[in-house]
């Protein structure tokens, strides 16, 4: 989980916390917050890999190009399921964020950079994490399990030896933990959060009304109308794609009870994985649960009615987080700030 890498201290350093998210990006500077959210996209030249020269090539400019880039480009998202799809990628993606925070200041800066990384990377992608951030100019790099992160992000006693839950829904993965004495206690991280949602509304669309829709469209009437327990006045949209058979560009009005439905499977897969989480855990963190119940995080902890629907199922308290798309990279912000936290940290994970 720990791998430091020391090199010579630089002068100006601006130390930076990063949520490498599989949807969004974020970075947090100690004293000044988060001050970079993007998506996690890069556009390369097909075949190639060489990344699109203009700074404009990642983030939300290259995010607008997924299902729409011409022949010879196209648009990754190196980190898609929670695992590092394409190294070099990843590695022009963060060396792109960590300059841009740096700006001008990059000729002096060694900064020290905190990463919280999806648990389920590997050694080999958690190496690859490293060593991308270290050429692009990090000084000493840290990693720490997202869960983690979202932890100290949200505030929850995650020192102390009483149980905190976390489940922080993505755009790739879901990771649920049980936080206790600075360490990780149980966890689950599993494929399925935003993305499968987005493709469960898009086969929806296709079975439905016979109506291609693209990622993003599919994203977006996710956000517009997506749910996940009834709501006090269900939602109507109109949505606009391409007809199956006529290959005709066509509209479709929709409503918020049939994504319900179409949400139903992704939805059931968090529930498994919060409710396995919680069958695992000690009897005596268990107890705590009870009244310390559960924090949603992540894009996806903006799903309405997400809260109460995990909640009737497993029937602790469930609340959303204040900000959930920020917790884990204010987390890395906090860390960064109390390196006494973070040797905590570390320490816990190295036992295990
Ligand atoms: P990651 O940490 O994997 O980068 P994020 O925490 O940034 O992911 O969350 C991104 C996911 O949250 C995407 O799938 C996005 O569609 C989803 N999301 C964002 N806002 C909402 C919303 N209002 N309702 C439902 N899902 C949302
Ligand atoms: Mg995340």
């Amino acid at each position: 989980m720990l791998k430091m890498i020391d090199r010579v201290a630089g002068m100006f350093s601006v130390d930076m916390g990063i949520d490498l998210g599989t949807a969004n990006t974020l970075v947090c500077v100690p004293g000044r917050g988060v001050i970079l959210s993007e998506p996690s996209v890069v556009a390369v030249r097909k075949g190639s890999n060489t990344v699109l020269l203009n700074g404009l090539a990642v983030g939300d400019r290259a995010k607008e190009m997924l299902g729409k880039t011409p022949g010879n480009i196209q648009a990754i998202r190196p980190m898609r399921d929670g695992v590092i799809a394409d190294f070099e990628i990843c590695e022009a993606m963060l060396r792109y964020f960590i300059r841009r925070v740096q700006g001008n200041r990059k000729m002096f800066a060694n900064p020290q950079v905190v990463i919280a990384i999806p648990s389920g990377i590997t050694q080999v992608e958690k190496q690859a994490v490293i060593h991308s951030a270290e050429r692009a100019g990090a000084r000493r790099v840290f990693l720490i399990e997202e869960p983690m992160a979202a932890g100290i992000g949200l505030g929850m006693p995650i020192q102390e030896p009483t149980a905190s839950m976390v489940v922080d829904i993505g755009g790739g993965t879901t990771e649920v933990a049980v936080l206790a004495l600075a360490g990780v206690v149980e966890s689950q991280s599993v494929r399925v959060a935003g993305d499968e949602m987005d493709d469960a509304i898009t086969d929806f669309m296709k079975k439905q009304y016979q109506l291609l829709i693209g990622p993003q469209a599919a994203e977006r009437i996710k956000i517009a109308v997506g749910s996940a327990w009834p709501l006090e006045q269900e939602l109507q949209l109109t949505v606009k794609g391409r007809h199956a058979k006529s290959g005709l560009p066509r509209p479709a009005t929709i409503n918020s009870e049939e994504i319900r439905e179409a949400l139903l499977g992704p939805i059931e897969e968090i529930i498994q994985a919060v409710r396995r989480t919680l069958e695992k855990t000690e009897p005596e963190l268990s107890a705590d649960l009870v009244d310390s119940g559960i924090c949603l995080c992540g894009g996806g902890a903006l799903l309405r009615g997400l809260d109460k629907r995990i909640q009737a199922s497993v029937e602790v308290p469930v609340a959303v987080a204040e900000d959930p798309l920020t917790a884990v990279a204010r987390g890395t912000g906090i860390i960064l700030d109390n390196l006494d936290l973070l040797k905590q940290i570390l320490e816990t994970a190295e036992d295990v």
